[in-house]
């Protein structure tokens, strides 16, 4: 697949607000400043799509990128974001919680980690909603261009561990800086959503 048209659809607040339609969708998630919107600008090829600055507003929401006009690229809100009040962080949980499990369209979701980090609580939990859902999902590793491959290497190993990541899930080495692991994200995401 070629990503050849990339719009930003709009910004959900809730299930009713999600767009209306049969379209596939897949999800991006993971925590605050974990690379996401590099991650998704990368994968449409178009710098500021995605915002790469962590404005509460926005990041709070779910964000609907409609690609090639087939399907929609779904930016879920960051968690463990240290700056948003309290009433806001309260609502993520139920809100990308009925989303995960009442949104029939959504086909697959790509979990984001950092390289750099062990998987935090939240990020394991996360992964346990996907198994719980009985979503299809994959792992993209963020920012590999700041580690060596042997510390890569081990890095892996701590985050298959932390997450007990099932075998059918993919796990790829991403970074935007470099574009390695683009192709491969993309070749998921086409075959989640079976195009
Ligand atoms: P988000 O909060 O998950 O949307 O994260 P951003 O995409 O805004 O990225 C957070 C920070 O990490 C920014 O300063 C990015 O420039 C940086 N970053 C994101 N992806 C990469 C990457 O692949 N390599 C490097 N070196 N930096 C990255």
């Amino acid at each position: 697949m070629k990503i050849i048209t990339a719009e930003f659809e709009k910004t959900a607040v809730d299930l009713k607000s999600c767009p209306a339609g049969e379209r596939p969708e897949i999800a991006l998630a993971g925590r605050s400043n974990v690379g996401k919107s590099s991650l998704l600008n990368k994968l449409v090829n178009r710098k500021g799509l995605a915002r790469t600055s962590n404005t509460p507003g926005r990041t709070q929401a779910i964000n609907f990128f409609l690609i090639n006009g087939g399907f929609y690229l779904v930016d879920l809100p960051g968690y463990g974001y240290a700056r948003v009040p309290v009433q806001v962080k309260a609502k993520w949980g139920p809100m990308v919680e009925k989303y995960l499990k009442e949104r029939s369209q959504l086909k697959g979701v790509l979990q984001l980690v950092d390289v750099r980090h062990r998987p935090t609580e939240q990020d394991i939990q996360f992964y346990r909603w996907l198994l719980h859902f009985g979503l299809p999902a994959a792992v993209a590793v963020t920012k590999c261009d700041k580690l060596s491959r042997n510390q890569i290497n081990k890095q892996i190993k701590i985050i298959k561990d932390a997450l007990e990541l099932k075998q059918e899930h993919p796990l790829v080495l991403f970074s935007a800086l470099s574009g390695q692991g683009r192709d491969e994200i993309i070749n998921i995401i086409e075959e989640m959503i079976g195009l």
